[in-house]
């Protein structure tokens, strides 16, 4: 028999996470559906179990050193490696006018969106390390993409705010630094596409497992699959 594929996702009690732990574990993997609240990830848990879905609770605020370096803790203590990465937790960030927007009003988001897939993934490096076939999928945005958002079909239709797209930004250069700097590793990025889930009250037109299927197909690429692209469902997109 051979080992299943060990899986960690962010802020997965809920939305595109937990439809992506939900995948996951669908496929016979080990899943830890991590998320920031003890009682919200363990309700989600257990709604999947009662879809005869497993997966495995584990605390992480991406916030926390403390609380990160206790989840990498955890997963080395089960099965001492990591096979893939998904790092999905984020926040919307404020909507306020740029010219109104002051750097205080920006740090959650940074501290969250950016600082805190930095955090997880240098957390998580040593177990991926020893895996056999280690992959990282970023869920950024096509919001954090200037050539998506300066495309003039789209360009009055996305909000103007400072938070949120230069967040996404940011996540695809990480994405791109990343890749190149451990080639041993798959480390792509992804735009889910607009997906009803709060954190857009619920207006996106996708479903959300269409939301969730190039994190999926991220997830599981082959070790000859792609490393520093960004995708969405369809394909490659342009950054
Ligand atoms: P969501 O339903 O609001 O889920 C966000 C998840 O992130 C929640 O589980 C939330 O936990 C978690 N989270 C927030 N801060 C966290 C922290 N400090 N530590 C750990 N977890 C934290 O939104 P979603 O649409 O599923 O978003 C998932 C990802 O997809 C995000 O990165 C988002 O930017 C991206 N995305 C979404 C869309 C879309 O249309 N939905 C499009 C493009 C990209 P709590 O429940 O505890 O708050």
């Amino acid at each position: 028999m051979t080992e299943a594929t060990i899986a960690l996702v962010t802020g997965a009690n809920k939305g595109l996470g937990r439809e992506t732990a939900r995948r996951l574990a669908g496929l016979g993997w080990e899943v830890f559906l991590a998320a920031r609240d003890a009682e919200r990830g363990a309700g989600a848990v257990a709604e999947l179990a009662e879809e005869g879905v497993h997966t495995r609770f584990i605390a992480l605020d991406v916030t926390s050193d403390e609380s990160v370096a206790a989840a990498a803790d955890a997963v080395k203590s089960q099965f001492g490696r990591l096979d893939v990465l998904v790092n999905n937790a984020g926040i919307g960030g404020p909507r306020t006018d740029p010219a109104d927007t002051r750097p205080d009003d920006l740090r959650e988001v940074f501290e969250t969106n950016v600082f805190g897939q930095v955090r997880v993934t240098h957390a998580f490096l040593p177990l991926l390390r020893a895996s056999d076939h280690p992959r990282i999928v970023m869920v950024s945005s096509g919001i954090g993409s200037i050539a998506v958002i300066t495309d003039p079909k789209v360009r009055d239709i996305v909000p103007v705010a400072l938070g949120y797209p230069t967040t996404k930004a940011a996540l695809n250069m990480l994405t791109t630094m990343y890749a190149a700097a451990l080639p041993d590793i798959r480390i792509n990025a992804v735009d889910p596409g607009y997906t009803a889930t709060d954190i857009n009250g619920r207006s996106g037109f996708q479903t959300i497992t269409e939301g969730t299927d190039a994190i999926v197909r991220m997830a599981t690429i082959a070790p000859d699959g792609p490393t520093g692209g960004f995708f969405d469902r369809n394909g490659t997109i342009s950054w």
